[in-house]
């Protein structure tokens, strides 16, 4: 046990996870990263939150199993005993028009990026509420505030993670637990790689892509320094859309 406070990131061996976890650990807490299958991304997060005088370990389950993750979470609280932040970051996209769109690809978006939010969420919050504190941060889109055509099954998900986040806010404020979500735009992460987004630039007012520390930026002042702050979503793409 520690007295250090505990954060959760699922997701959290690469991209905007560990970006995550490093700032989060910066300021001083302990962090559990989770991840499913990228073992040396996940030992090199961990030897870095070490480095940064963090208590680390790395977390290989499926979010998208309820048993995994109840596994998952005991397995947290058997080793630190108390979780402060939850970040529920874990994401994946099946691109394609909706015409095409097999329901394989449209099932395997809605498990990773919003069953897997309810599986987490569920014990943790019951761990928060014994608490009487926690913060909770949904990984939400622009896509799921605004839509984007080729990714139905992705901005219904984040749609769904948003929704979610304002009634948990109203449900949870009662016992000290806020909740909010961090919407970004095009953030440079393995996920993004693959795009086309030659000359997007051009269209985003702050003339650039957005780097993972931009969104850990976000995450970090949702969980330490917005004490005032619920049910909100803040995002983060540059000025994107406005
Ligand atoms: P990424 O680089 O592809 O990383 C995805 C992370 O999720 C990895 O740690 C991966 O673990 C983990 N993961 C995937 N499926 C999982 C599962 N079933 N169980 C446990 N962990 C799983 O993605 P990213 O760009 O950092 O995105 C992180 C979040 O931000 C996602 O929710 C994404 O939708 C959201 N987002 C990203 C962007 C962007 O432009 N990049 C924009 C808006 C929102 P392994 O390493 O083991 O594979």
């Amino acid at each position: 046990m520690t007295d250090k406070k505990i954060a959760l990131i699922t997701g959290g061996s690469r991209g905007i996870g560990k970006a995550c976890a490093l700032e989060l650990a910066k300021a001083g807490y302990n962090v559990v990263i989770n991840y499913i299958g990228n073992d040396e991304a996940a030992a090199q997060t961990v030897a870095e939150l070490k480095e940064l005088g963090a208590e680390a370990y790395s977390a290989k389950f499926d979010v998208t199993n309820k048993e995994a993750v109840e596994a998952g979470v005991a397995e947290v609280m058997a080793k630190f005993g108390r979780i402060d932040v939850l970040v529920n970051n874990a994401g994946i996209t099946r691109d394609g028009l909706f015409m095409r769109m097999s329901a394989e690809n449209w099932e395997a978006v809605i498990n990773t990026n919003l069953n897997s939010a309810y599986y987490v969420s569920s014990p943790v919050v019951k761990i928060m509420m014994k608490q009487r504190s926690g913060a909770i941060i949904n990984m939400a889109s622009i896509s799921g505030v605004f839509g984007n055509a080729g990714q139905a099954n992705y901005s219904a998900a984040k749609a769904g993670l948003i929704g979610m986040t304002k009634a948990l806010a109203k449900e949870l404020a009662s016992r000290g637990i806020r909740v909010n979500a961090v919407a970004p735009g095009f953030i440079k992460t393995d996920m993004t790689k693959d795009l086309k987004l030659d000359g997007i630039e051009a269209h985003i007012p702050l003339k650039r892509l957005g780097e993972a520390q931009d969104i850990a930026k976000a995450v970090k002042f949702l969980a330490l320094d917005a004490e005032y702050i619920t049910g909100q979503v803040l995002q983060v793409d540059g000025g994107l859309v406005i």
